[in-house]
């Protein structure tokens, strides 16, 4: 019995201890957002699966904490959501994104969106303000979603994806087959884009994986859209996501995500090449 009590008294610190931790995480996210400085975004390069070059950038946001250093998104992401810091966090990564279209006329962006974004009725005007006031044409921005969020049953959220794709904004459905849809409801989504889950890449040696993906890459073939391979780790990997017909690889084996300054000098570096 007194190990029961002992057990339920570290437990409780326990919690508690968590608690305070996230009640300060959420305190120091809010004050990063309001000084902006350490909120960073960084772009991992897109690859064509015909050319050497990067064709396009994805964005993803980084959380510089002035003494934990640099927070992952999978952290602070959910915290931010929690919170409805998720819009304003939203809002820096769109400006960013907007601002790297008008330096680099070359290049397409993508940015993740939460699905609480695209639920609100501000988010689709907001895009298309941001593409506006550059005089960037709106083909050159494609937002990612998870699959989740773009089977879920929301009406706001659909009529934001539809008046987004109509002024000709792109749509990807990222994290592919991690989100227990059907083909038969994969077959209603009005996208552009798949992005095949990194964990699929990861399984490429097994032949049931391969027969996986080869399923999904012909299924998306037949509706006309676009496919991404993710995670992209090994050499192997590229070929063989090559062969079975991917439009665009991206992945630590091609490049990691860099800096604005890194992106460029990379750019530089292939445009000498
Ligand atoms: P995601 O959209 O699936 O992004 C891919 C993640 O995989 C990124 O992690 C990227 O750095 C990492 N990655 C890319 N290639 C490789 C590879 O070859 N190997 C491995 N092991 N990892 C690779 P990151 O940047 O930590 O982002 C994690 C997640 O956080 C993202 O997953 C996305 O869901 C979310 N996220 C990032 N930026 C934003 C944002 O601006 N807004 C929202 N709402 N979510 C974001
Ligand atoms: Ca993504
Ligand atoms: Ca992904
Ligand atoms: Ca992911």
């Amino acid at each position: 019995k007194a190990a029961g009590k002992n057990t339920y008294a570290i437990f409780g610190s326990h919690m508690a201890e968590l608690l305070r931790k996230r009640r300060e995480l959420e305190h120091d996210l809010r004050a990063a957002i309001e000084q902006r400085e350490q909120i960073e975004v960084f772009y991992q390069p897109v690859y064509s699966a015909l050319g050497e070059a990067a064709c396009s950038l994805e964005a993803l946001v980084r959380w510089k904490h002035p003494t934990c250093g640099y927070i992952s998104p999978t952290e602070f992401i959910p915290i931010a959501e929690e919170t409805g810091l998720i819009h304003e966090i939203g809002i820096i990564v769109l400006e960013d994104a907007c601002s790297v279209l008008s330096e680099l006329p070359q290049m397409t962006v993508s940015i993740n969106a939460s699905g609480l974004e695209l639920q609100s009725p501000a988010y689709s005007l907001r895009i298309m303000t941001a593409l506006a006031n550059r005089g960037l044409s709106p083909e050159r921005l494609e937002i990612e979603l998870t699959e989740s969020v773009a089977i879920g049953d929301n009406r706001q959220l659909d009529r934001s994806i539809t008046i987004l794709r109509s002024a000709g904004v792109k749509i990807a459905i990222d994290d592919f087959g991690t989100g227990y849809s059907s083909f038969s409801r994969v077959q209603k989504f009005a996208v552009d884009r798949i992005k095949i889950d990194k964990s699929f890449i990861d399984d490429l040696h097994r032949s049931d994986s391969r027969a996986m993906v080869a399923a999904i890459i012909t299924m998306a073939q037949a509706k006309g859209l676009k496919i991404t391979a993710e995670g992209v780790e090994t050499a192997e990997q590229l070929e063989l996501l090559k062969g079975l017909g991917c439009d665009h690889l991206q992945g630590f084996h091609l490049s990691r995500p860099l800096a604005r300054a890194g992106i460029i000098s990379l750019l530089q570096l292939q445009s000498s090449a």
